[in-house]
């Protein structure tokens, strides 16, 4: 099993000794329960999860520890971490998901999220992944017209990585980019169409309107939501903004080769609902890998 990003570390061990302050209980009281999910509280805090999402952590292991559950239980401390684990279990959920093949091909992948997310570095990445770990024939296309320099770095990444890129130009709109891009990955037999999109500093309701209609018509069966790791708190808020407006269908996390502290991955999977699907490790164009959301509850667990 290989070891998670150091990123997570903070998080995982505040959580672990937590837990091992409970298994070291022989029985439980309510007072020392409330003590447990304080000190679960600050690590979740410590570590950058989301206010909100604290809250709601904190209030489902609350209930069911103060229940007859745990009380009346013949090994209080016992259930108590059971309560906790199965609590990470729903936030972060247990299966690692990859992309849905199961669509008539070209399967499209609509990449979404703020400017310096890494959305352009993620494309690139992505189509080599597919390419050389699930042989998939993969294209790209660029639906930023307003910055002829994100065309361009899309153009130099799949150089990169040796994966076609469909040509765009900034006189059109993205809706008709996306769509003649659709048609020439459908007449070339591609498998996958990877759909990199224009992102602001800020979330912006044109760049939301612009990004909907996209989704509208290229009907993508796959739309990620891809967030900068390190913008801790600001990720979930990020998030919000682009569930409310999309239909998410997984999550990108990127930068966790940084000193971010792992809150966000809690956040963006509690606010969207949607797996984390892969993370970025670095700026190369190797540096992708599945998201395994069961290595963090088992490294906390112990
Ligand atoms: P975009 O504006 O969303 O398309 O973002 P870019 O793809 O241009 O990425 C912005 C910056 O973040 C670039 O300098 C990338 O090299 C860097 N970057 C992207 N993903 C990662 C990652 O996983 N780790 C690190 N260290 N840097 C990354």
């Amino acid at each position: 099993q290989q070891d998670n990003p150091i990123m997570f570390d903070n998080l995982t061990d505040r959580l672990s000794q937590s837990i091992k302050k409970i298994r070291g209980q022989a029985n439980l009281t309510e007072d020392n329960i409330k003590d447990i999910l304080r000190d679960i509280r600050v690590a979740l805090l410590e570590a950058d999860v989301a206010l909100p999402v604290v809250k709601s952590f904190i209030d489902d292991v609350k209930q069911r520890a103060l229940g007859r559950e745990v009380l009346t239980s013949v090994k209080p401390a016992q259930m108590m971490v059971k309560v906790v684990q199965e609590e990470l279990e729903r936030v972060l959920g247990k299966e690692t998901s990859g992309i849905n093949f199961n669509a008539q091909p070209p399967v499209v992948i609509l990449m979404a999220g703020l400017q310096g997310a890494g959305k352009t570095t993620t494309s690139g990445k992505l189509a080599k992944y597919l390419t050389e770990r699930q042989q998939k024939k993969v294209m790209m296309v660029s639906a930023d017209v307003y910055r002829p320099a994100a065309i361009e770095q899309l153009q130099t990444v799949g150089e990169q990585v040796g994966v076609s890129v469909h040509p765009s130009s900034v006189i059109d709109n993205p809706v008709t980019i996306g769509k003649s891009a659709v048609d020439a990955a459908k007449k070339g037999f591609f498998d996958v169409l990877i759909v990199d999109t224009a992102g602001r500093l800020a979330v912006d309701e044109s760049m939301m309107q612009e990004i909907k209609a996209l989704q509208d018509s290229l009907n993508p069966t796959e739309t990620l939501f891809v967030v900068d790791a390190m913008t801790g708190q600001d990720a979930a808020n990020t998030a919000k903004a682009f569930a409310d407006v999309l239909d998410l269908t997984g999550v990108v996390l990127t930068k966790v080769d940084g000193d971010a502290r792992g809150g966000a991955a809690l956040s963006v999977k509690t606010i969207t609902g949607k797996p984390i699907k892969f993370q970025g490790v670095g700026e190369k164009m190797d540096a992708l890998e599945p998201f395994h959301p069961d290595r963090i509850a088992s490294s906390i667990l112990g």
